[in-house]
């Protein structure tokens, strides 16, 4: 069997050929045949985040099973030639925050296609309760956004009340599916802000409310408004600080983006005005097949985000090709 490894000391991916290993129980057998890229992708390539020699990255991944059954994190049967989307953090189910349904949190999560090998390959092996079932006539370039969805499903799941403003910080691909998800989930009025001038007017082609900032999304509004940071960076961190002064008191904040800035908000804001901040990771199993859900009643425009280059083909520029990507969403075809 064939796999794309990534060689992070000499930035470059290379195919290799290897011995097939027998299927071990409980695990599925699939063929993944479409892997979404993702900025956590980005930040390996660009050497920000550290991974071992030889990985195997890929991690938003549907595939079809080749071999073996068993049930879905839905507690669907799973079989022979059923489509199914991977939860690539696997999380150990027995842990402090396991026992209390935070597997997000899990202190013995393990990541596959970061700390763990991913799909970038001609099988992989998965433990069926780390996937969902996912309809065979869904288009199988956007099944890996069920993913990213389920990221935004539990970021917005924290904020407390849906019918105020909710501003997105970031118009990426992480934007967008939080804007589709939003919308799903009850927000009537959704703001995207976005800076970068080049990816507001191609923004403009998904979404009717983008924003070239936090305060022109605000406006003269005088109501609590609800503020999802994708990004995390310290430029949104410290707008987000400065937020807390602007905005109405009552007002939420859900920082998803992870870098590692410090956070500084004041005690007058944070008491005296009643703010709320939440930190968000990942998600549970339930977020996926909210996800799912939000997929199958989106397809139009979720399919319209994706662009998809075979990663076979281009091996050699696969690097150049994820880090230079203008694309809203790319999605490898393996
Ligand atoms: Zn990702
Ligand atoms: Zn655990």
């Amino acid at each position: 069997m064939w796999r794309i490894i990534y060689h992070q000391a000499e930035g470059s991916f290379e195919k290799v050929s290897g011995d097939i290993q027998p299927l071990q129980a409980p695990n599925i057998r699939i063929k993944p045949d479409y892997i979404g890229v993702c900025g956590s992708d980005k930040s390996i390539l660009s050497g920000k985040r550290k991974v071992y020699n030889g990985l195997v990255m890929g991690h938003e991944i549907t595939g079809k099973i080749l071999e073996g059954h068993g049930l879905d994190l839905a507690g669907d049967h799973l079989g022979e030639g059923d489509r199914i989307v991977v939860l690539p953090n696997y999380y150990c189910g027995e842990c402090e925050d396991c026992r209390h349904g935070h597997y997000n949190t899990c202190k013995n999560k393990v990541s596959i296609g970061v700390n763990a090998q991913g799909a970038m390959q001609e099988f992989f092996d998965v433990d069926p309760k780390f996937t969902i079932r996912v309809d065979n006539r869904i288009d199988p370039e956007i099944a890996p956004l069920i993913e990213p969805i389920a990221v935004a499903v539990h970021a917005i799941r924290k904020f407390t009340s849906r019918d105020r403003r909710l501003i997105i910080i970031g118009g990426g691909s992480v934007g967008i599916s939080s804007y589709i998800t939003a919308r799903y989930l009850g927000f009537n009025d959704v703001r995207i802000v976005e800076k970068i001038e080049r990816k507001v007017s191609e923004l403009r082609e998904h979404v009717d409310s983008v924003y070239g900032s936090l305060e022109e999304a605000i406006g003269y509004s005088t109501d609590p408004v609800c503020v999802l940071d994708t990004v995390g960076s310290a430029e949104t961190i410290s707008e987000i600080e400065h937020l807390s002064e602007m905005v109405a008191s009552g007002s939420e904040f859900v920082i998803n983006g992870l870098e590692s800035q410090e956070y500084a908000m004041h005690q007058a804001y944070l008491v005296r005005r009643e703010m709320t901040l939440h930190g968000s990771i990942i998600y549970i199993p339930n977020d996926f097949v909210m996800a799912r859900e939000i997929l199958y009643n989106n397809v139009d425009a979720l399919a319209k985000t994706v662009a998809v280059a075979d990663a076979q083909r281009i091996v050699g520029e696969l690097r150049s090709r994820i880090l230079n990507s203008a694309d809203i969403k790319l999605v490898l075809k393996i």
